[in-house]
């Protein structure tokens, strides 16, 4: 059996796999949010009932907003207070004798992806979340590149372009941006961005949801917004698949629900790309909220 658990800001998401990736547990609790020892009784607990419902030992891997040091396996997750700083895979080792294996979530969320049964097919996928923020991971021949320091994907945190700032304005500001820099794209290409950039222009502070519902509705602003974000978007995605030159991409997230950008999206990339490279396919991810819990559970099908 292979245990996954997608650590989350509020809540730990929990999932029992057999070899064939058929979920047969699912379960959900809170987060503590700042005490560890509740965290570290918290996942004990799941992973001793299941194994004690399934008549074995799980595997565990675990996905965490962050990454462990690369060094001394000490979590960096700023989302998960009660973690951070903590040797969570070998506190977790020790108590449950057994190996632990742990991930960034974004990882997690597309090396899930990138086992579908379908997308199996692709040598190289890049993830790409556009939620909150933006995260991403790449997976190359079915295991999850990480680089040196966990930060292989960590699209977000790229500067925003020069041609980003012909469509925004040479006046936009620098949006201070959690990891402390100012003016990375993901405060202007999340669904966070979304909003903001909409705020910007029309100075109305309106939820994604209602936008794209205007959007549809054919409203003249909301289709001017849809039309310039997407043009950001793509300069950005452009930038990240001239250094990658994936087989797929998979967008998952909040925004990945706003269907009508996978058609435009092509188009909108291909004149920033080198003549001779070809947009890659462009796909909504397949398993939603539920790819975190799969690929932190896969972790351990790797090798
Ligand atoms: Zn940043």
């Amino acid at each position: 059996m292979y245990y996954g658990f997608d650590v989350g800001g509020t809540k730990i998401e929990f999932g029992a796999f057999d070899a064939d990736h058929n979920r047969l547990i699912q379960k959900r609790v809170p987060t503590p949010r700042d005490d560890y020892q509740a965290l570290l009784d918290v996942i004990a607990q799941l992973t001793l009932d299941a194994d004690s419902e399934l008549g074995s030992q799980g595997k565990i891997g675990i996905g965490i907003p962050g990454m462990p040091d690369s060094e001394t396996g000490a979590l960096f997750t700023a989302n998960v207070p009660a973690a951070m700083g903590k040797p969570l895979a070998a506190d977790l080792e020790k108590r449950l004798n057994r190996p632990i294996r742990i991930d960034n979530d974004a990882n997690c969320f597309a090396l899930s992806e990138a086992w579908d049964g379908e997308f199996r097919q692709y040598p190289s996928v890049l993830g790409i979340i556009l939620g909150t923020g933006v995260g991403g991971g790449l997976i190359i021949n079915g295991k999850i590149f990480t680089g040196k320091s966990y930060i292989a994907g960590e699209f977000g945190h790229l500067r925003l372009p020069v041609d980003g700032l012909d469509i925004l304005g040479r006046d936009i500001p620098r949006v201070h941006c959690g990891c402390g820099h100012d003016g990375c794209i993901e405060n202007y290409i999340s669904g966070r961005g979304f909003e903001w950039v909409y705020n910007h222009f029309y100075q109305q502070a309106l939820p994604a949801k209602v936008i794209i519902e205007r959007y549809r509705a054919g409203e003249v602003k909301a289709v001017e917004h849809v039309e310039r974000f997407l043009d950001l978007l793509a300069v950005c995605l452009a930038n990240i698949l001239t250094i990658i030159d994936p087989h797929l991409v998979v967008i998952g997230g909040g925004l990945s629900n706003f269907d009508e950008m996978y058609p435009l999206l092509p188009e909108k990339i291909k004149p920033h790309l080198l003549s001779v490279a070809k947009v890659p396919r462009i796909e909504k991810a397949r398993w939603g909220d539920s790819g975190g819990v799969r690929g932190a559970a896969f972790l351990n099908l790797l090798d």
